[in-house]
């Protein structure tokens, strides 16, 4: 086991859109895998046919490319030596092992119809016990235990239906070991016989997933906290196929929390506070229901990433900024936490607001210019990189300039109108008109000198500067706060400053 190559994979049902919980996992999974120079799948587990949605599977793909979480082998991203990695197309492989285990007396074939097992639910349940299929009940089912061989023969013959059950032992201590909980005991007494094999000729989630694990040479299991109670059946598994070697190492990572800490984080809590659950939109392909996503929200992926990564993970300090890079670098499963994390909105923002001042003024440029094309704004190149440049400082996502700073292209068409509840009288309207004139005669329309000029017409007409500050922006910008003032009317130049204000001393009257 210690020589082998770290083999990890990411395996969800393809049975609606990936949570970002799902994201999580497929991502402690990469960064493990890239750590160890191992290596990361994706598996995709679509044997249980009632649960299958159209187009989930590529939105799982669609949403690990815009992480950039990118697997080396799997649906979606080039098959390696262990294709196909879709369950479904796997299908035939499974029965061989199904049956593998009905020779070796650890599994059975059970005929009980879905009204048997209903009134054996209603009798056990009657009784004051709880229903499972078990060492004590499977003896008064229809089964291959229960009946004699003949019987079960002549039934297999006739070709009625059947699934194939585990067969669990009475009274065993089950133990495995978890990278992140440590030792996990349980009692055979507790579980039941689950289904392997189904009568639609899938298996399960069990067999399939135990089986592909092993085949794929899976070292390490890294999976939500929702699989743990399947965990003990798994390792019955591994033991009953004789693989009992070469079984992967088990962690299951804690469950991601809604932001008060009351359960489990979920797609209502994300509708009901206004975040997204899901890395992109998706579109429900029945109801037709929109659900929001990260990327459409205009969250960087490396923002969403960085996000995700401490959502359960701490570094050794309390660095909470990290590349993909340092992600892989400073990764490790022992610093994983039981504890389930608490998902905060307000510092997802916060991560994309670092995202963002980060980003060069050229890159920030190129992401925003389609929106401006769009609007038919034609800007020199110099003059879009220095709004860029005062506009990142300003908001969470780049998907906001344009409402932050439209007026650098065009004169507002409305202007705040609390600002001018409180300031605009017949003083601050001498004020702007006296402006307008020493403007005229700024030698060179900068920041420094259009700063120079406004103090002087404070002095000059007897204001306070502090009176007349917003009540100058809104002219200028028709917003109450943004930018240094100054840097604005620098760039948006002489002439343009000047109409607006004398347009908004037109415009606003008191
Ligand atoms: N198919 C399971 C899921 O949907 C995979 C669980 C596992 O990783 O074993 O999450």
């Amino acid at each position: 086991m210690e020589n082998r190559r770290v083999r990890v994979r990411f395996a969800p049902s393809p049975t609606g859109p990936l949570h970002i919980g799902g994201v999580r996992t497929a991502l402690y999974n990469y960064l493990f895998a890239k750590k160890n120079d191992g290596d990361f799948l994706l598996r995709i587990e679509d044997t249980d046919q009632d649960r299958f949605v159209p187009g989930a599977e590529q939105y799982i793909i669609d949403s690990l490319k815009w992480c950039g979480i990118l697997p080396n082998e799997g649906v979606g991203f080039g098959n390696g030596p262990y294709a196909s990695y879709r369950q479904s197309e796997r299908k035939q492989m499974y029965r061989s092992y199904a049956e593998q285990l009905i020779n070796n007396g650890n599994a059975y074939y059970a005929f009980d119809t879905k009204e048997e097992l209903d009134e054996m639910r209603k009798r056990v349940e009657a009784s004051g016990g709880t229903h499972s299929y078990n060492a004590i009940t499977r003896q008064n089912m229809i089964n291959s235990i229960s009946l004699p061989e003949e019987e079960v023969r002549k039934k297999l013959d006739a070709g009625q239906p059947y699934v194939v059950r585990i067969k669990i032992p009475r009274n065993e201590e089950i133990r495995l070991h978890d990278i992140i909980r440590g030792w996990v005991i349980v009692q055979s007494s507790q579980m039941d016989d689950k289904v392997l094999f189904k009568s639609d000729g899938m298996p399960t989630y069990h067999l399939a997933n135990v089986v592909d694990d092993y085949i794929m040479k899976i070292t390490h299991v890294i999976r939500g906290e929702e699989w743990l109670p399947s965990a003990p059946l798994h390792v019955l598994l591994y033991r009953y196929l004789g693989w009992e070697n070469a079984m992967p190492q088990f962690a299951h990572l804690p469950l991601l929390l809604r932001p008060d800490g009351n359960g489990k984080l979920s797609k209502r809590d994300g509708d009901r506070l206004g975040f997204p659950v899901f890395p992109l939109e998706w579109q429900d392909p029945v109801s037709k229901e929109l659900s929001s996503g990260y990327r459409e929200k205009g969250y960087f992926p490396d923002a969403f990433i960085n996000m995700l990564a401490l959502l359960g993970w701490h570094s050794t300090g309390n660095q909470e900024l990290f590349s993909l890079k340092q992600l892989i670098h400073e990764f490790s499963l022992e610093r994983v936490s039981k504890s389930g994390a608490k998902f905060d909105p307000e510092k997802a923002k916060w991560f994309n607001q670092h995202y963002l001042r980060s980003r060069t003024d050229d890159e920030l440029a190129d992401l925003w210019l389609p929106e401006l094309n769009d609007k038919g704004i034609k800007a020199e190149r110099n003059f879009i990189l220095r709004v860029v440049h005062l506009l990142k400082e300003k908001g969470n996502f780049l998907n906001e300039f344009w409402s932050l700073g439209s007026y650098f292209f065009e004169a507002p068409v409305k202007y705040d109108q609390d600002v001018i509840k409180k300031r605009w009288n017949e003083g601050s309207a001498k004020f702007l008109k006296e402006l307008v004139t020493l403007f005229k005669e700024v030698p060179s329309f900068n920041a420094l000198e259009t700063e120079k000029a406004f103090k002087s017409c404070a002095e000059l007409t007897g204001t306070g500067p502090g009176q007349v500050m917003q009540l100058f922006r809104v002219a200028v910008s028709g917003l109450p706060g943004g930018p240094a003032l100054f840097e604005i009317v620098e760039l948006i130049g002489k002439e343009e400053v000047i109409k607006r204000m004398e347009e908004f001393c037109n415009k606003v009257v008191f």
